[in-house]
C-alpha cells in the first residue's frame, strides 16, 4: 500500500506494484467517452464516490483492508462540461485532412510537404485556411509565390476539419482498445495514418 491508500495487484506470484498496463476508459455521466486514465487514478475516483465501475479487468487489486477487481471502464457520477474539441493544427492532421493528397497536382503520396498558400514571406498566416499538403515538386514550383504567380490551383478550399467525438482520447485509444471498451465507443475508427483509397 502507498500513500493513495492503494494498491498492489495480485497474481500467482504474490504482490506487484500496479503499472500502466491497465488503462481505464473514463465515461462522462451520459456515457460519452471523456479520457483514459491509469488504474490508480480510477480507483481514487471510485473510492471517493466520484465514479462507478462499469467493466473490470480479470486482475485483483488489494489494499490493507480490501480486495476487488481492477476497473477497466468507469463512469463519472457528475456530468463534466468540456469545450467542443478542435483538431490540433499540425503536419500530420493537415495530411489526414487532405487525405495524403497534393492539393495542387492531386498525387496521393506519403512524401508530402506543407505549403503556405500565401507564402510566409508575404505574411501568410499559420492557419488551417492557409496550409495545404503539397508534393515536393509542386512545393518547389510554388516556392515563395502566390497561387496566381505560380499559376497553380487548389483542388479544394482548405478548412479546419471537424474533430471526431473521440478526438480528445484518440491517442490513448490507438495505443490500446480493450475489448470491454468497444460497446462504449461504438463508431470509433482508429486514426487514418495512410490514404483512404
Ligand atoms: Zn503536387
Amino acid at each position: 500500500m502507498d500513500d493513495t491508500g492503494v494498491v498492489y495487484h495480485q497474481n500467482g506470484n504474490g504482490h506487484h506494484r500496479l503499472n500502466g498496463h491497465h488503462p481505464v476508459l473514463v465515461l462522462n455521466s451520459n456515457y460519452e467517452p471523456l479520457n483514459v486514465c491509469n488504474i490508480r487514478r480510477a480507483i481514487v475516483l471510485v473510492l471517493n464516490g466520484k465514479a462507478e465501475v462499469l467493466e473490470e479487468y480479470d486482475v485483483m487489486i488489494s489494499s490493507a483492508s480490501d480486495a476487488f477487481d481492477a476497473p477497466s471502464v468507469i463512469r463519472l457520477v457528475y456530468m463534466i462540461k468540456r469545450p467542443y474539441p478542435r483538431v490540433k493544427l499540425c503536419r500530420r492532421e493537415i495530411f489526414i485532412r487532405d487525405n495524403f493528397t497534393c492539393q495542387y497536382c492531386g498525387i496521393q503520396t506519403r512524401d508530402l510537404t506543407i505549403d503556405h498558400i500565401i507564402p510566409r514571406s508575404k505574411n501568410g498566416p499559420h492557419t488551417w485556411e492557409n496550409l495545404v499538403s503539397a508534393c515536393k515538386q509542386c512545393n518547389h514550383r510554388k516556392g515563395g509565390k502566390t497561387l496566381e504567380e505560380a499559376r497553380l490551383k487548389l483542388a479544394t478550399t482548405p478548412r479546419e476539419p471537424r474533430a471526431s467525438r473521440y478526438y480528445p482520447i484518440q491517442r490513448a485509444l490507438n495505443r490500446q482498445v480493450n475489448g470491454d471498451w468497444l460497446k462504449f465507443i461504438p463508431d470509433y475508427e482508429p486514426t487514418i495514418d495512410s490514404p483512404r483509397s
